[in-house]
């Protein structure tokens, strides 16, 4: 069986290759490792392999996580991710414990993240989650509303407007998926005209990475290829 680092040495220089045939530079890509329903062992394992980044779709889950490093690696400079779909009432576990927030997905939620997040702590960095494939089924704000939000988020001042995020519909053709992201690309690239602070497209998983680094992507969220699959109880 490969071990955590062997899948982390793999998807790296898999990064390392795509970078290479589209031309951008590797180290603009932030490789974070989902880490949802995985024991802390094998999260120390990816840390032991000098995994920093770290994303977590489950509050609870996540908050435990990020308490037991802090008590036995304090020094170790961790990053926390939030990726779930967040409900209100757990909003502000995620503002006090959380370093970034990729699935806003309405104003009120924002706020919520801004009025609970400690002033003691750094402003939390956000994304916009974008239902770039239009799907009902998936949570994200469709693309024509992205700027309102936009200009709404930029109002509070405990959050960090860093970009945009999405989960497209799963679809295993390339052209298909590349298709997709550069629709995000193309957004991000329309509000950057006015907020140029915005630097962030977080896309691509396990199963579509390459699309999402040719199509601009900055933070690939990968889970499956690095710790296996999951198991649901
Ligand atoms: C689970 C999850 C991932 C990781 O997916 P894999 O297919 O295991 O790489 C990435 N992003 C989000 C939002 C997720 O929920």
């Amino acid at each position: 069986m490969n071990t955590v680092r062997d899948n982390l040495l793999a998807i790296k220089s898999k990064i390392q290759k795509i970078t290479e045939k589209c031309e951008r530079d590797p180290n603009t890509i932030e490789l974070i490792a989902v880490s949802k329903t995985k024991p802390v062992d094998l999260i120390k394992q990816a840390i032991d392999a000098g995994q920093l980044s770290f994303g977590e779709n489950y509050v609870q889950e996540g908050v435990e996580k990020i308490q037991h490093f802090k008590q036995n690696l304090p020094n170790t400079p961790l990053t926390w991710h939030f990726i779930g779909p967040l409900q209100s009432n757990k909003s502000k576990l995620v503002a006090e414990h959380f370093d970034w927030m990729h699935t806003i997905d309405r104003f009120k939620i924002a706020q919520r993240l801004n009025d609970q997040r400690p002033t003691s702590m750094a402003k939390l960095n956000v994304l916009i989650q974008v239902n770039i494939s239009h799907e009902a089924s998936k949570s994200g704000i469709l693309p024509d509303q992205v700027a309102d939000l936009t200009k709404q988020i930029l109002t509070l001042p405990n959050l960090k407007l860093r970009g945009l995020m999405a989960i497209p519909e799963i679809e295993n053709d390339f052209d298909k998926q590349l298709h997709v992201f550069t629709k995000m690309q193309e957004l991000l690239n329309s509000l950057q005209s006015d907020y140029p602070f915005m630097d962030t497209l977080s896309m691509g998983m396990s199963n579509d990475m390459k699309a999402a680094i040719v199509a601009g992507s900055t933070m690939v969220r990968i889970g499956t290829a690095i710790f296996g699959a999951r198991q649901y109880l």
